[in-house]
């Protein structure tokens, strides 16, 4: 094996140094078990997890919950749900203890005034035909108006099958209201007609995501390594699904082996008791699973074995690098 020194110029190995110091540590909160949609293909309310746990109303159980979880080394936050934002007290218990994630739908806008940094991340699954079919409105013209402009939000753009060929417009929508835009691939978790992704649109894909981060490189944050990874599924010739996955919660992983993971990382239920299987759903078939939070971190937690080229390290540091700005460890 290869060092990194040995691999790096000075140029990248700055870039290394500035990713290696970080030490992430992260875990996912369900804040609420409600949403103000409901849409197809969402894996909590698909899988039953809105059912999984009675929510905690008690807003001091929070606080003591989200210290006790600091003082067990998590130093960010991923709050998702339901929607965080019908919660903004519970929000705000983590805002005020760690750095904090905030996924939301965009239809309640995070006052900035309470929340003056917190990082937002807003989520649109296509245009206005795909929302409105999948989502049951076209979320973009209420998000877009809510967070214009606003330098500690930008979008997550889940690209389903249908929206091939046709994202340019989407990325140019985001970037006409000031925003920036990372990208996903929709799992069709409820089995919707039409969403459904092929070998051959997943390669269509891939190509049309390396010419949007070409051709709008300040706008979508992003890198081709990512791309070709939660693509194909594939990274150094190994296979993403259960035995590799390392978005588990931990004591709920009993693989063996055991692969690299994300150590202690927890999905906890919005009872602040019961934990969920992973950073998606337990009932997702994992070999159709795209989630790019786990592929990414997949490519993380695999540094090793991205010391036998230069290359493949340069590959490594541009997706931590990516992870690092979507959750504002570093700036755009
Ligand atoms: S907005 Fe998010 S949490 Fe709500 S239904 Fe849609 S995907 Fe699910
Ligand atoms: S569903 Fe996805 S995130 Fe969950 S364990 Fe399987 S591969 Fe990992």
């Amino acid at each position: 094996m290869k060092t990194v020194s040995s691999l790096l110029d000075t140029a990248w190995h700055e870039r290394y140094r500035k990713i290696a110091a970080l030490n992430i540590r992260s875990s996912i909160y369900d804040v609420t078990n409600r949403c103000n949609l409901r849409c197809k293909g969402c894996f909590f309310f698909s899988s039953g997890e809105h059912e999984a746990a009675a929510e905690e109303m008690d807003l001091e159980k929070w606080r003591t919950f989200v210290q006790k979880e600091k003082d067990r080394g998590v130093n960010l936050a991923i709050l998702i749900g339901g929607e965080p934002t019908l919660y903004l007290d519970r929000v705000e218990a983590f805002f005020r203890t760690m750095p904090t994630y905030c996924a939301t739908n965009g239809q309640i806008r995070v006052p900035r005034d309470r929340f003056p940094d917190m990082m937002v991340g807003i989520s649109l699954w296509g245009d206005e035909e795909d929302e409105e079919a999948l989502r049951g409105k076209d979320t973009f013209a209420v998000s877009s108006r809510n967070y214009a402009g606003d330098p500690n939000a930008y979008y997550l753009y889940t690209i389903t099958p249908k929206q091939v060929g046709r994202t340019e417009r989407i990325i140019r929508k985001i970037e006409d209201v000031g925003l920036k835009v990372h990208l996903q691939l929709l799992t069709n978790d409820e089995q919707v007609d039409g969403f459904f992704w092929t070998k051959d649109k997943l390669k269509d894909v891939r190509a049309e995501m390396d010419d949007l981060l070409d051709s709008y490189p300040r706008t979508v944050i992003s890198c081709k390594y990512y791309h070709e990874v939660i693509t194909t599924g594939k990274m150094l010739g190994r296979t993403f699904g259960w035995s590799e996955c390392p978005s588990v919660t931990e004591q709920l992983d009993d693989r063996n082996p055991q692969p690299k993971r994300l150590i202690r990382f927890i999905r906890w239920a919005s009872d602040l008791q019961t934990r969920h299987r992973c950073c998606t759903s337990a009932t997702r078939d994992c070999s159709t699973c795209k989630d790019g939070a786990a592929h990414m971190s997949w490519v993380m937690v695999n540094k090793r074995d991205h010391l036998a080229s230069a290359k493949d390290l340069q590959n490594w540091i541009e997706v931590y690098e990516m992870f690092a700005k979507l959750y504002r460890f570093i700036p755009w």
